[in-house]
This record gives C-alpha cells, sequence and structure tokens, in this order.
C-alpha cells in the first residue's frame, strides 16, 4: 500500500469515525506524510491508531489526538500559534498546515535538530523552534491566537495563560504522570473557560510549571 493510501484510510477509519469534523483538520491529515516522523524499522506501523516511540523516551501521539487537538484550537489560518514539546515535529507540520506561523519548543536538543531539518526538508518555512522549557512560553513572541501542550501537566502552567491572547485557546493533557484529561482553555474578555474533551495519556511535560524530572 502506498502512504497516500495508508493517510487517508488513517483519516477515514480513525478521525472521520470518531466524530472530527473540521475539513482543514482532516485535509491536512492526509496530507503531512506521518511515516517521516517515524523511525524507519517503524514505518509499517506509521498509520496505526497508537503512539509510538521516537527516540528519547517520547513519542509521536496516535492521530486521533492530533486530529482531535487540533480541532479544539479552532485554526482558521491566520493564527500565531504556540506548541510545548516539538517531538518528531509532526503536531508542529500539522498546525502549520492550519496556521500563519507556529512557534514551537522542545527541551532535548537532539529531537528538536531532527525536528528541524525534517520540516526544512519538506518545506514547512512558517515554523520557528526553540530548544527550553515551554512551561515559561515564550514572552517575546506572545500573545498567541493558541496553545498546544503535547506533554501531561499537573497544571496548566500560569505563563502559557498569561501569553494567551483574548478571544485565545489552549490544549494541555492535565492529570497525574500516568494519565490525563485534556483540557482546553479559552480566554474570553470576562477571564478563563475551561472544558474537558476526554482522557488520554502523553508523556510528563517536564519544567518549572510541570513535572520534576524523575531520577
Ligand atoms: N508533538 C510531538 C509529541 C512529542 S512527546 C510529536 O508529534 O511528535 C512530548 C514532547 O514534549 C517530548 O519530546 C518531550 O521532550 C517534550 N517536553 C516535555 N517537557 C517539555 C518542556 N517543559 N518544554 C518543552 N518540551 C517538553
Amino acid at each position: 500500500m502506498d502512504f497516500t493510501t495508508a493517510r487517508n484510510r488513517m483519516v477515514d477509519s480513525q478521525l472521520v469515525s470518531r466524530g472530527i469534523k473540521d475539513a482543514k483538520v482532516l485535509l491536512a491529515m492526509r496530507k503531512v506524510p506521518r511515516h517521516r516522523f517515524v523511525e524507519e524499522a517503524l514505518i509499517s506501523q506509521a498509520h496505526g491508531d497508537h503512539p509510538l516511540p521516537i527516540g528519547e523516551k517520547q513519542t509521536i501521539s496516535q492521530p486521533y489526538i492530533v486530529a482531535l487537538m487540533t480541532e479544539a484550537l479552532e485554526l482558521r489560518g491566520v493564527e500565531r500559534v504556540l506548541e510545548i514539546g516539538t517531538g518528531s515535529g509532526y503536531q508542529t507540520a500539522i498546525l502549520a498546515e492550519l496556521a500563519e506561523k507556529v512557534y514551537s519548543i522542545e527541551r532535548m536538543y537532539p529531537l528538536s535538530v531532527k525536528a528541524r531539518r525534517l520540516l526544512d526538508e519538506l518545506g514547512y518555512l512558517n515554523v520557528v523552534l526553540k530548544v527550553g522549557d515551554g512551561t515559561l512560553g515564550w514572552k517575546e513572541e506572545a500573545p498567541f491566537d493558541a496553545v498546544m501542550v503535547t506533554a501531561g501537566s499537573p497544571e496548566v502552567p500560569q505563563p502559557l495563560v498569561d501569553q494567551l491572547a483574548v478571544g485565545g485557546r489552549l490544549v494541555i493533557p492535565v492529570g497525574d504522570r500516568y494519565s490525563q484529561s485534556l483540557v482546553r482553555v479559552a480566554r474570553t474578555k470576562e477571564g478563563i473557560k475551561k472544558s474537558d474533551l476526554g482522557g488520554c495519556r502523553f508523556v510528563n511535560l517536564v519544567g518549572q510549571h510541570g513535572w520534576q524530572e524523575l531520577e
């Protein structure tokens, strides 16, 4: 089976069937070559209904979770988006398809370097990457219209809420180290509105406003 067919099957059987409706999100997931973001030995599993290891004990998220979180940001193409946890760069590429500019922070240098190379190769010019603690946000580039955190946190890091524009949306997995709920935070003139998008399981967000690193 060729990769385009594999992606179309992935979108139809895992996303459309589970209620992902945003046409632009579905189109982006049909387009971005997911197999390029996994290790060569795992290519045959790249479109499976599960996360996969990407090295450094980190994972690329399950396709459905990528779609669900992206849909929750309600992107229209004009937004400046902050992503925490670049990882493989797959989610970054999806965001780059749907927003004007993506700023993505990764704490592990080797992952960031690898993602940069691949995103360049695929022609994503509207992506800026940096290495650091994403729980502090990216003050110089704030405010952001949308923020996505792709690692699990004990709480919503306050700097990320502070750097969210009025009218902006943030999605983040919040819970304990092993299981979380996907939380959507909307910032309005009246204040903060939170909603729960369901259960999930992410690697830990490690940083000043996240978890302490395990020994
Ligand atoms: N979106 C990624 C998922 C990567 S897993 C993908 O599609 O591949 C989550 C990533 O968050 C890991 O690479 C991990 O190193 C990173 N991470 C954890 N804590 C972080 C922090 N405080 N700041 C930035 N990145 C962090």
